[in-house]
Parts: structure tokens; C-alpha cells; sequence
């Protein structure tokens, strides 16, 4: 089966690319390479052997999908491609929704137009807003907080209107918690541009010199340690979650709604002493306030995805520290240009 990875060259799409190749898959890769860099073609091909298709472009060009499509015969779409970044969605949201939501109002039209009707959407836990408890259910009210979010949710209610219109269509929103780790080969990882946002490759660069400390945003939540917890997922996971919405999602129409996390919820300061036992060294950090907008406490009830899709995510913290680890010590500047 073809599938066509919008955002494939990107952290998870291209290492999600990496196992529906191992389980048998044809991806297509699509992508502007905002994000990404033309090395990770190179390593997905010296990981499985096998050298994706690459069509370099971006999702707002109508022309440019009607042509794939049709030179394709694509089966299913995952759709990565996308601008991520929280803080900059609040400095640039016309940026975001031309990006986020224009893009798949365009992917949207060549799909249909194409009578390609099934498509697997990164979505984010973000759309559970401030959760009024823990672990979060997929049937919990959405709410974002920031334009990144309101993207997010957007997107989903679109892709829901487009089902209840034609249910021919086969749309599945998986709602992210928080991926880290790298592939296992230290090949292949997350190589944010600039400053990171998150906390894993900040921890990363900390320890592998880059940066002086991490500074951990508030030790006055209600948590144990008083540092904000969150569901931390193995890349890995990620990507088997994809390929099991995939099997899942051919041949069933509707809505379908998962999360993706491991039903665990892990503090800052638990993450910087898992990272500590990874690569050997204790890691200097200090104590700030708290990031505003930040929640104190995420994580998914699994149960869902586990009963529809069976799936569970299977790696450690050690296994996500580890191989965080091995990818920042081996690439510590990333993917070359
Ligand atoms: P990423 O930035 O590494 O990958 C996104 C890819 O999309 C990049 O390769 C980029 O070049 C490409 N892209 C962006 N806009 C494009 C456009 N208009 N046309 C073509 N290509 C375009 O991000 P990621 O971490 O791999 O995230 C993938 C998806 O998952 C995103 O939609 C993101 O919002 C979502 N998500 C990520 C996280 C996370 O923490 N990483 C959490 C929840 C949801
Ligand atoms: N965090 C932190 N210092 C940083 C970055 C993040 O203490 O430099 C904390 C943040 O407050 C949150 C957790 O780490 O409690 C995860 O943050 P991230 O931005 O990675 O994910 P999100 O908050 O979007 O779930």
C-alpha cells in the first residue's frame, strides 16, 4: 500500500516512515523541509534499505498534490506536516492557521478531488486544554490555549465535518502526549531549529554541552516533587501507534479518535535524573517560575487504543533517556544540511 506522509522528513513522520517500510508499507514522502533537513532520507535508506520517494513541496500547493496524486495511486494519507511550535503560534497566529489549517484545507480538496478518503492526523493532547483531571479520556472537553492548539482543534472539527458530510471518508485523529527517544540506532532523532521548546532536547543539549542548565518552569505545582508531569512517549511507540491506526482505519469509515501515551504521568525533575542515569553525569539545572500557560498535570488513559487498535506503548523512560542519549551524543548538532 501507498501511503503518503505529509511531513514526512520531520521528527516523528520520518521515523514513523522507517517502520511502515519494516512492516511492509510504500511511504511517500511529501515535504517543504521547513522543519527538516534532506539528511533523513540518507538515514531512513541506511536503516531499512530502502530510499523513500521524496516529493519536496509544501501542502498549500494545490498543483503540486493534484500531480502526485495522480502520477500515485495512494491508498492512505498521514498527515505530519505542520508548524508545532507553542510560543511562536502566540508571536505569528496568521502564520499558523495559513500553515496548519490553509494547508489541510488544500491536502482536504486534492484528497477528495483524488478519492483518497483516508487520513491519519497528528493531533496533540493539547486540545484537552487544562484537564479538569488525570489520566484524560478521548471523550473529555477540548479547549485550547494558545493559536497552536486552536489549530489543532480546528483541524479535527474540519476533518469531523467532512465525515458526517460523506461517510465514505476514513479519518483518524491521534492525539499525541509528549514523544521523545530517538531510533534506537542513534541514526535518527528530534533536531529542533534554534531553541527548543520542549523539555527532552533541552535536557539533551544540556547534556551533551550545548547548554549551561536546564531551567525547570515552577516546583510549586501540586505534584509530588511540585514539577509539572507529563505523559513522555517513546518515538518508537509513536510510530507503531501509526501503523496500527493504519490497519485499523482501511476499510472503516468514520471518526476515529486515540490517544497516544503510555498512561503515565512523569515530572521534570524525574525526567532530568532518568536522563542523568543515561548519559552518566549529573545535569545543572535551576529552579524558575512557572512557564505561564503550562498545566500541572497530563496524562492519557490508553484504554482505547489498546482495546480498538491493540496497541500499548511498550518502552521505558530508560529506554527514551537512553536513546535520546545516544542520538544527541553521536549527531550533537543534529542532522547535517
Ligand atoms: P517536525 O517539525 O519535526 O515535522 C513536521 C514536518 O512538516 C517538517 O519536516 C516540516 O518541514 C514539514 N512541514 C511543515 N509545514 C509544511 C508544509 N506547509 N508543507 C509541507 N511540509 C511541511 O514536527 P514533529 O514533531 O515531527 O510533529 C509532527 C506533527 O505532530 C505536527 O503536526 C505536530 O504538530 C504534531 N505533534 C507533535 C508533537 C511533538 O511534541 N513533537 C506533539 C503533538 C503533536
Ligand atoms: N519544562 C521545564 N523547562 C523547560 C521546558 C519545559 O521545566 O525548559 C517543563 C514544562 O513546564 C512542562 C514539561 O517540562 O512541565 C514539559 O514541557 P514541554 O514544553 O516539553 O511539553 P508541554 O508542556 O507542551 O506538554
Amino acid at each position: 500500500m501507498n501511503i503518503l506522509v505529509t511531513g514526512g522528513a520531520g521528527y516523528i513522520g520520518s521515523i514513523t516512515c522507517v517502520r511502515l517500510i519494516e512492516a511492509g508499507f510504500t511511504p511517500i514522502i511529501f515535504d517543504n523541509f521547513c522543519n527538516s533537513k534532506r539528511t533523513v532520507i540518507d538515514r531512513i535508506e541506511r536503516i531499512t534499505g530502502k530510499r523513500p520517494l521524496l516529493i519536496e513541496g509544501d501542502i498549500r500547493d494545490r498543483t503540486l498534490l493534484d500531480q502526485t496524486l495522480a502520477q500515485h495511486k495512494i491508498d492512505a494519507v498521514i498527515h505530519f506536516a505542520g508548524l508545532k511550535a507553542v510560543g511562536e503560534s502566540v508571536a505569528k497566529p496568521l502564520a499558523y492557521y495559513e500553515n496548519n489549517v490553509g494547508g489541510t484545507f488544500t491536502l482536504l480538496q486534492a484528497l477528495e478531488a483524488a478519492g483518497v478518503r483516508t487520513l491519519i492526523f497528528s493531533s496533540s493532547a493539547t486540545v484537552y486544554g487544562d484537564p479538569a483531571s488525570v489520566p484524560i479520556l478521548e471523550d473529555f472537553p477540548t479547549g485550547a490555549t494558545n493559536p497552536y492548539g486552536r489549530t489543532k482543534l480546528m483541524t479535527e472539527e474540519v476533518l469531523s465535518d467532512i465525515v458526517h458530510a460523506n461517510p465514505a471518508w476514513s479519518v483518524t485523529l491521534l492525539r499525541y502526549f509528549n514523544p521523545v527517544g530517538a531510533h534506537p540506532s542513534g541514526l535518527m532523532g528530534e533536531d529542533p531549529q534554534g531553541i527548543p521548546n520542549n523539555l527532552m532536547p533541552l535536557i539533551a543539549q544540556v547534556a551533551v554541552g550545548r547548554r549551561e542548565k536546564l531551567t525547570v518552569f515552577g516546583n510549586d505545582y501540586p505534584t509530588p516533587d511540585g514539577t509539572g508531569m507529563r505523559d513522555y512517549i517513546h518515538v518508537m511507540d509513536l510510530a507503531d501507534g501509526h501503523i496500527a491506526a493504519l490497519r485499523h482505519a482501511i476499510g472503516k469509515p468514520g471518526t476515529h479518535i486515540f490517544n497516544l501515551g503510555t498512561g503515565r504521568g512523569q515530572s521534570v525533575l524525574g525526567m532530568l535524573t532518568a536522563f542523568e542515569r543515561a548519559c552518566g553525569r549529573p545535569l545543572a539545572h535551576t529552579i524558575a517560575a512557572r512557564r505561564p500557560g503550562d498545566v500541572a498535570a497530563c496524562w492519557a488513559d490508553t484504554a482505547k487504543a489498546e482495546r480498538e487498535l491493540g496497541w500499548t506503548a511498550k518502552l521505558s523512560l530508560e529506554d527514551m533517556c537512553a536513546d535520546t542519549w545516544r542520538w544527541q551524543s553521536s549527531n550533537p548538532n543534529g542532522y547535517a544540511d
